[in-house]
């Protein structure tokens, strides 16, 4: 990976005490140094501009216009959620946020410290890495849906139980079948093995795309771990590149990659 393609992430935030960041799981964690850079060596598309021979998203099982709307109403739903213990340790359910028509999805852990205390997704420092990320590839924050696949902070951001994430995988499903998204990317392994349902090692398995019923799934680690280890940032921008280059390619009507390990 030359300067250039490592520098497209730009610097890490300096580390938040307690701050914690979307999951803290093994292969998850803050601090650690980075690259100076900005994002200026993306992909070359404009992120505002639509890409040629555009399609629409959606099938017409659900009109475009009602996906914001029955997100919403999830959303109000999700809020009021009590089927586990971890809301009553938390600020709130932090439920996600993007453009839900995009036809991708990011999904993490669960919320950090900042992300209960905002009620956002990924806004800590590895949400602020993430965001260089995704403009690295040519992807505004908010062309994308960010999530976790838990919705509520656990204590000291320990790992989600398997219980929490059984219990909280209606709401991923649910957006699943509002949003159909074709493309998902799992951000860590805790989120790769709550997706997809099977033991998954992120430095074996990340980069090899994956299948949920139509939706291609992208494991990569989680950008929490890039900031403790900025060495893994060349396989997170491989992984990337293939998301995007696919995402274009469906988006555009045209047949899906096959299957391979990106790099
Ligand atoms: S973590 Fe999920 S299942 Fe548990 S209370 Fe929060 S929203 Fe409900």
């Amino acid at each position: 990976m030359s300067g250039e393609q490592l520098s497209l992430f730009g610097p890490p935030p300096p580390p938040a005490a307690g701050s914690g960041g979307d999951g803290q799981g093994p292969d998850q964690g803050g601090g650690g140094g980075g690259d100076p850079g900005g994002a200026d060596g993306s992909s070359g598309q404009d992120p505002a501009e639509p890409l040629p021979g555009q399609v629409p998203l959606f099938d017409g099982s659900v009109a475009a216009r009602d996906v914001r709307t029955l997100l919403e109403a999830l959303g109000a739903e999700a809020a009021r959620c009590r089927a586990c213990g971890l809301r009553n340790t938390c600020r709130g359910v932090v439920f996600g946020e993007g453009d839900p028509e995009s036809g991708i999805i990011l999904v993490g852990e669960a919320p950090g410290a900042v992300e209960d205390e905002l009620g956002r997704p990924f806004v800590g420092p590895a949400g602020q890495l993430l965001d260089r990320i995704l403009l690295a590839v040519g992807f505004r924050r908010e062309q994308v849906y960010i999530t976790n696949t838990v919705l509520c902070r656990p204590p000291g951001n320990r790992v989600p139980s398997p219980e929490e994430v059984a219990a909280c995988r209606a709401w991923l499903d649910r957006r699943l079948a509002i949003m159909k998204p074709y493309i998902m990317v799992c951000l860590g392994a805790s989120a790769a093995r709550a997706v997809l349902g099977r033991d998954l090692r992120i430095t074996r398995d990340r980069g090899r795309w994956q299948s949920l019923g139509p939706m291609k799934v992208m494991p990569t680690f989680h950008p929490a771990a890039l900031l403790r280890d900025p060495s893994k940032k060349r396989a997170v921008w491989e992984d990337m590149k293939a998301v995007r280059a696919e995402w274009e390619r469906l988006r555009a009507g045209g047949p899906p990659e096959s299957e391979g390990r990106t790099a």
